[in-house]
């Protein structure tokens, strides 16, 4: 049976409508997890959802599930989607995308009468971005079962207002079980990075994440006076630091494309313009695609500081402060993303993704995989993030020829087709 394809126009008009809730100056969204606009946003997409004839329950970390019904539907669905929630000063595509492709996909359905096999649900997840509560990806990191839900639900916001009050409080704490029962999981998301757009391509297949490394690292030297205190003499900790973050640039540029490193935080001690720094602390974000080669890098990084250490006379501490392990996606989906790209004669190559994604924590339950779609100038968790709307259009047929073909087309003697 050949598909229909989606109504591009239809999918980038849902787009407008949803950036309209929570808008910020510039054309940005806020709609920070369990807040009042996400609430809206939530209800909007529940509203949309029961149109299109779906059934809406919620769990109990409030992630959303809207099921299309199947010819057996007692088989375990296809998800699609991501998150409606953004950063403080977000764009209208980050998480959006991957649930309104969902929405687009079952529209395109029932107007073409199409019954698919195995049920398909579109999800939305709680609180992808991590901004207001930790940790990112809280509600499929639930539904994966690596959090807790007590632990998930009390997660504090900095005003120490727990998740589990504020999902009560928008009407979206709910109770259907939150273990993952699913034959495929499909996410699309907008690149955030620049890659796609520098080569003229439509999509990207993601074929899996790198893994992080991540570490607290502090220096320890010693207070002196900058005009009496010849260099030579000196315990500076901020010079040491320096060396520290030069080599670990040389360390990235060694590893790339498919690792990253990185210093993007530092605190200095007393931080006085006329005091050597005696103390220093910065963090480093190791990641890679490959677990023996984020490995090196770590062991690698270590080196640097215990030698610069050492160099400059310090002491120092390294602690763990974030470790993810590198994840392949499954190797049927992220064929049947690929094939659908093929078929539609797009641009598309294979990525790893270096951002944090719902797909990450699910892949480890569900086989799954995702797409990329360009952003423009690579921006994203910004106001001005964009994707154009036949990229948006490209990438959901994409997304709706793999999940058709995952949930199977049910034929009128109710045989897979
Ligand atoms: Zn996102």
């Amino acid at each position: 049976m050949k598909l229909p394809k989606i109504d591009g126009e239809r999918l980038w008009s849902a787009h407008m409508a949803m950036a309209q809730v929570g808008r910020i100056e510039g054309d940005g969204v806020c709609r920070l997890a369990a807040s009042d606009e996400d609430r809206a946003g939530r209800d909007l997409f529940a509203r949309w959802c029961e149109e299109a004839g779906l059934s809406v329950r919620i769990d109990g970390i409030g992630n959303m599930f809207a099921r299309r019904p199947a010819r057996d539907d007692t088989l375990a669905p296809v998800l699609i989607g991501s998150h409606l929630d953004s950063q403080p000063t977000g764009g209208r595509f980050d998480g959006a995308f991957g649930v309104l492709s969902g929405l687009e996909i079952v529209r395109t359905l029932n107007d073409a009468a199409i019954e698919t096999e195995a049920p398909i649900e579109i999800v939305n997840w709680t609180n992808e971005e991590g901004c207001r509560f930790q940790p990112s990806s809280l509600g499929a990191e639930v539904a994966a079962g690596h959090i807790a839900l007590e632990q998930g639900l009390a997660a504090e916001d900095e005003n120490g207002i727990t998740l589990g009050v504020e999902l009560d409080r928008i009407g979206y704490r709910g109770d259907s079980g939150i273990a993952l029962n699913a034959r495929a999981y499909l996410e699309g998301h907008i690149e955030q990075g620049p890659i796609l757009e520098e080569n003229g391509e439509d999509v990207s297949i993601v074929q899996g994440s790198m893994g992080v490394n991540a570490y607290s690292v502090t220096l320890m030297g010693v207070e002196a006076h900058t005009g009496t205190t010849p260099v030579t003499r000196r315990k500076d900790a901020l010079y040491a630091a320096a060396r520290c973050i030069t080599e670990v640039r040389a360390l990235a540029e060694e590893f790339e494309p498919d690792g990253r490193a990185t210093v993007a935080r530092l605190l200095v001690e007393p931080n006085a313009r006329s005091v050597v720094a005696s103390k220093v602390v910065f963090t480093t974000d190791c990641r890679h695609r490959s677990p023996a080669s984020l490995d090196e890098m770590s062991r690698r990084l270590r080196q640097i500081v215990d030698r610069v250490s050492a160099e400059c006379g310090l002491g120092y501490t390294m602690t763990p402060y974030w470790t993810v392990p590198p994840r392949n996606f499954d190797a049927d989906c992220v064929g049947a993303l690929e094939a659908a790209a093929s078929a539609m004669g797009l641009r598309h190559r294979r990525m790893v993704s270096g951002a944090g994604h719902d797909a990450i924590p699910v892949s480890a339950v569900v086989p799954t995989a995702m797409i990329f779609v360009p952003s423009r100038g690579g921006v994203s968790h910004h106001v001005s993030e964009y994707t154009a709307p036949e990229h948006l259009e490209a990438g959901c047929n994409v997304l709706f020829q793999a999940a058709v073909r995952l949930a199977g087309i049910a034929d009128a003697g109710g045989q897979r087709a």
